[in-house]
């Protein structure tokens, strides 16, 4: 199954993981049912193998990168009422406004989250924006800039599909993002399948649900 990581809000952050099994390599080799269930949307493949069955690659879920609507909403992306900081820097001061919604910049050097940093209770990681005066490529950027480790779709004995790693992940190293539809509450009260809903923090004055694109039972992004 998947490497055991620790899940926050959103993003998802990798704990402490075992080694490899080497068998996901040979597993790769003989039953590859898609070389990247992204279609080329992420910066690294997400194959999908199976050493199994017989069942191809699933295709009832659509992946998408990031969030989307199908439906008219109105969210605000008037960067004028973003926070944001004034930096002639890499961000990595107390003195970033940004950080310091944050408490602090917390990504090291590698954009990873330091060992101490408190997985169960997380402050909000406020990450740089547009509105920002800093450089894309400052410290305090790491979610944005969207999935870096190797994940696998894969065929399991007896639990359906399941996700894990097919590299070893630091621990601290961002993973991916959890996103999909975003749709209003209406919506989402009518939805069947609410296993994936989650609630967002709004402030336009109705409550909105983010879940998985179309079906609302497949990961839309995987998660690790
Ligand atoms: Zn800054
Ligand atoms: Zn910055
Ligand atoms: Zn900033």
């Amino acid at each position: 199954m998947i490497r055991q990581s620790v899940m926050g809000t959103m993003p998802f952050y990798c704990s402490a993981l075992p080694d490899l099994d080497p068998v996901w390599q040979i597993d790769e080799q003989f039953s590859i049912r898609s070389r990247d269930i992204s279609r080329g949307y992420e910066a690294v493949p997400i194959t999908c193998v199976n050493g199994v069955d017989n069942e191809p690659c699933p295709d009832n879920f659509k992946y998408v990168p990031e969030s989307c609507v199908t439906s008219p909403l109105n969210i605000d992306k008037d960067i004028t009422r973003l926070q944001h900081c004034g930096c002639a820097d890499d961000c990595a001061s107390s003195s970033c406004m940004c950080a310091q919604l944050s408490l602090r910049c917390w990504y090291d050097s590698d954009g990873r989250l330091p060992l101490d940093f408190c997985q169960f209770e997380p402050p909000v990681l406020f990450e740089c924006n547009h509105a920002c005066s800093c450089w894309r490529s400052c410290r305090n950027r790491v979610v944005q800039n969207g999935l870096r480790v190797r994940l696998q779709l894969f065929r399991t004995e007896k639990m359906g599909w399941g996700v894990r790693a097919v590299q070893d992940i630091p621990q601290g190293t961002f993973v991916c993002e959890y996103v999909g539809e975003i749709i209003r509450d209406t919506e989402a009260d009518k939805r069947e399948n609410d296993s994936f809903l989650f609630t967002l923090d709004n402030k336009v004055g109705f409550p909105v649900r983010t879940c998985d694109f179309q079906t609302g039972q497949r990961t839309s992004r995987v998660s690790g």
